[in-house]
């Protein structure tokens, strides 16, 4: 249930009750329009799954509740799962102490001035945006968990669970098709954080001004001067990003130091 009450917060910093909610409706609202799991959706999920066991930089209980989730996704032997095994381990049925995902969905940063917009959305790409940055952060995070060792693969991984799972299919068309455009050519982990931070950028200017942006968000390339003044450079006349301060300031935005836990119950 959201609270009408308008949360205060800073568009500078990152809230983890924006991650937690997004990842509480990715694994019970998005999941559960798909009653089993298998083939390419359940190894999507677990490599999706062992992304986050590894890199999400989230509250112990949260992690913990992660890294049981992926050790008993790779742990078994089935080639289809029934979503309510997976709602159970999420619920934590088996009541193991110290691990707990909240069912509140508190947005704060991705708050809409209507219920109807922005929410899960926009936590999903701070979701990866996280994610990716996390990887750069911690390159061996990821080695000798079975994915493969490319500074692609937080994308690819992205780019999977978006294909099969993301309940916006006309996103998840239009994301593919930049995927398949210069994904592939990603060659370094800091390329990739980048990578992402350009296509929200083209998904931004495609989305503004139409009818589902928040009047009280406007869809703006990102970050903007005022949060980034060293990103933005003019080169004779014309507006020009210097990508080494933008990769510098997404390292820090979507880093733990930047992450407020204030109305993260
Ligand atoms: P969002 O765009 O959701 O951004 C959330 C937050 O991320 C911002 O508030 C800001 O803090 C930060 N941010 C903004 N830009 C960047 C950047 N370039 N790099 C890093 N951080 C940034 N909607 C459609 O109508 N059509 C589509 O085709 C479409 N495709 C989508 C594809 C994907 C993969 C995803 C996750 C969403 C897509 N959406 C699409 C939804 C849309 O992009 C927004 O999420 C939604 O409109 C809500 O916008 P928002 O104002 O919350 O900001």
């Amino acid at each position: 249930t959201e609270t009408k009450v308008w949360k205060e917060f800073d568009k500078a910093k990152l809230y983890m009750a924006d991650l937690e909610s997004g990842l509480h409706y990715l694994l019970r609202v998005e999941l559960a329009t798909h009653k089993t799991l298998e083939g390419a959706e359940l190894k999507t999920f677990k490599d999706f799954v062992t992304v986050c066991a590894k890199l999400f930089p989230g509250r112990q209980s949260v992690v913990k509740l992660l890294e049981i989730l992926q050790e008993w996704l790779v742990s078994l032997p089935l080639d289809k799962i029934p979503y309510d095994a997976i709602l159970d381990l999420v619920n934590n049925k088996m009541r193991i102490s110290g691990i707990f995902l909240s069912k509140k969905v508190q947005w704060v940063g991705c708050q809409g001035s209507r219920p109807e917009l922005r929410g899960y959305t926009c936590s999903l790409w701070k979701l990866f945006h996280t994610l990716t940055v996390q990887a750069a952060l911690q390159p061996k995070a990821l080695i000798n968990t079975g994915l493969e060792d490319s500074p692609q693969i937080v994308l690819q991984v992205m780019r999977r669970y978006i294909q099969h799972f993301f309940g916006c299919k006309a996103c998840a068309q239009h994301f593919e098709e930049m995927a398949k455009e210069s994904m592939d050519s990603v060659k370094t982990l800091d390329k990739a954080v980048l990578w992402l931070w350009e296509k929200h950028n083209v998904v931004n200017n495609m989305l503004a001004g139409a009818l589902t942006e928040d009047p009280k968000f406007p869809k703006v390339q990102w970050p903007t001067p005022d949060i980034c003044p060293t990103c933005h450079e003019e080169i004779k006349g014309l507006h020009s990003w210097n990508e080494a301060q933008v990769l510098q300031f997404l390292k820090y935005h979507y880093s733990s130091e930047n992450i407020l836990h204030k109305y993260a119950e």
